[in-house]
């Protein structure tokens, strides 16, 4: 069979959805793991698979007409976050008109979430939560016509929609192989706070520990912790790949040319005995690389540990500097982890970005916001990312502010978290959100202090390029665009 993953270009008059993480907009690209992932596995078992990122290509509606004309796929498949599902089902639409008779298979968190969204005839199916193995499963009973009935994790429409059992949360991860980076063109890819190219993504665990109740975490954990707690009621344990593996795949990707990383898990530090074992397994490699962690994961030996291995940055969620919204959105840190952790990144210099929440609790005001905001600027670091807390389908947050009456619109609606809000309580409102938002951007990066920092760390002319580039990405789509 052949087998394309198509990623279309905005095709509803929004704009490019980050599909690796799922909640936001894009200013720059990733490789999409989770449908490499699939693409590898249908490779081993010999269909003939490929995957074609129209916006990563800068690739237009009209270049996706003309590639449906010429193209002769027996599936397309899509991976779909909410805030791309009308895109999808626009690309749908279109590949219908000029092929009918193809197939369709949707998978992500969305089609997850909402399969009967996709299933209004014959040709589409969804696989629920973690993909890979089910659409292998799929594409094997397609091909041999033996029916879908019994393939756990599925749902299709015939003279209705059948929604099959759920699959089990996938219990070895190291039985997923690595993926083929071979198979996704990775020019468009890139990380603006890693210097070294060229560029991708690795993923070494699924789901988290943390209990926050506003989480989106990585889109395929995701898709994996909503197919779970339709049943269960709960989040899955958290699987990561062992140490021996993660080196495996760090090797795979230097040897194929790599020079740096994106470490996307929701977590990376899950105990200081792996994430040792793995830093030294990959610092002779000597790529660049950085992920997420959560604070008080952060101690002296892990620090430097990771600098020797080539960590250049961290990414932090510390959301919140007040104690009582840090206990209200059920975050399990201090403010004082955070410091901690700050001051002993700093010293073995591996750069760090604040995630910064507003608004995920009534519990916040103004001025637990700017007192947030003060704290922030005080630590100074390189990168502070500021949104406002988004009521996400499926997350605790969305169901206590639809019960509660604090979004704005009545229900979620799609807007951009680093912009608009959607939440309104009685005494912060949606303006007020959104207003401390941009004083939060300016106070932080157009602080002259901030701004020089940033200079003396340009390394290269390609390094000032990125640089100026995702600032003028950015702060276009925050400031001038609808
Ligand atoms: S620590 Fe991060 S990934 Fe884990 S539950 Fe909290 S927000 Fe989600």
């Amino acid at each position: 069979m052949k087998v394309t993953f198509l990623i279309p270009p905005v095709l509803d008059g929004t704009k490019n959805v980050d599909r690796c993480f799922g909640c936001n907009y894009s200013i720059y690209f990733l490789p999409l793991l989770p449908v490499l992932y699939a693409a590898t596995v249908l490779k081993r078992t010999g269909d003939e698979v490929s995957i074609l990122d129209f916006p990563g290509q800068k690739k237009t509606e009209e270049e996706l007409r003309d590639f449906i004309r010429k193209d002769n796929s027996d599936i397309y498949a899509f991976y779909t976050v909410f805030l791309c599902q009308n895109t999808d089902l626009l690309a749908r639409k279109m590949i219908r008109e000029t092929r009918p008779g193809v197939k369709f298979i949707f998978c992500g968190p969305q089609p997850t979430f909402a399969p009967e969204v996709f299933l209004d005839k014959e040709d589409s199916f969804c696989a629920r939560g973690e993909p890979e193995f089910i659409i292998k499963e799929l594409i094997t009973a397609l091909k041999t016509g033996s029916g879908v009935d019994k393939i756990r994790g599925i749902s299709h429409y015939s003279s209705g929609i059948t929604h099959n059992p759920a699959a089990d949360v996938i219990a070895d991860l190291d039985s997923v192989p690595i993926p083929d980076r071979s198979i996704l063109d990775h020019k468009p890819y890139f990380n603006p706070k890693l210097r070294s190219m060229p560029h991708t993504a690795c993923l070494t665990s699924r789901g988290c520990f943390g209990r926050c109740w506003y989480c989106v975490p990585n889109s395929l954990s995701y898709a994996r912790e909503l197919e779970h707690k339709k049943e269960f009621h709960k989040k899955p344990a958290p699987r990561m790949h062992s140490a021996r593996r993660v080196i495996e795949e760090f090797s795979d990707i230097a040897r194929r040319g790599f020079r740096s990383v994106s470490v996307i898990d929701d977590e990376f530090l899950w105990d200081d005995k792996r994430t040792l074992e793995i830093c030294r397994g990959i610092a002779p490699l000597g790529l660049e690389w950085s992920c997420l962690c959560r604070p008080e994961k952060i101690n002296e030996e892990v620090a430097s540990a990771m600098k020797s291995a080539g960590c250049a940055y961290v990414d932090m969620g510390t959301e919140s500097f007040d104690e009582k919204v840090l206990a209200a959105i059920k975050k399990d840190i201090s403010g004082e982890d955070t410091k901690r952790a700050v001051r002993i990144l700093k010293k073995y210099k591996i750069e760090i970005e604040l995630n910064v929440l507003l608004g995920a609790t009534p519990m916040e005001t103004e001025g637990t916001i700017r007192k947030t905001l003060a704290e922030v600027r005080r630590l100074n670091v390189d990168y502070a990312l500021f949104s406002i807390a988004n009521p996400f389908p499926g997350t605790d947050f969305y169901y206590a502010a639809k019960k509660e009456g604090w979004m704005f619109y009545g229900d979620y609606v799609p807007k951009d978290p680093a912009k608009n809000a959607i939440i309104s309580y009685p005494h912060l409102s949606k303006e007020k959100l959104e207003k401390l938002l941009s004083y939060a951007y300016l106070s932080y990066y157009l602080n002259p202090r901030y701004l020089c920092k940033q200079l003396f760390k340009v390394r290269s002319l390609k390094d000032l390029t990125n640089k100026l580039s995702t600032a003028f990405n950015f702060f276009r789509k925050n400031f001038f665009e609808k």
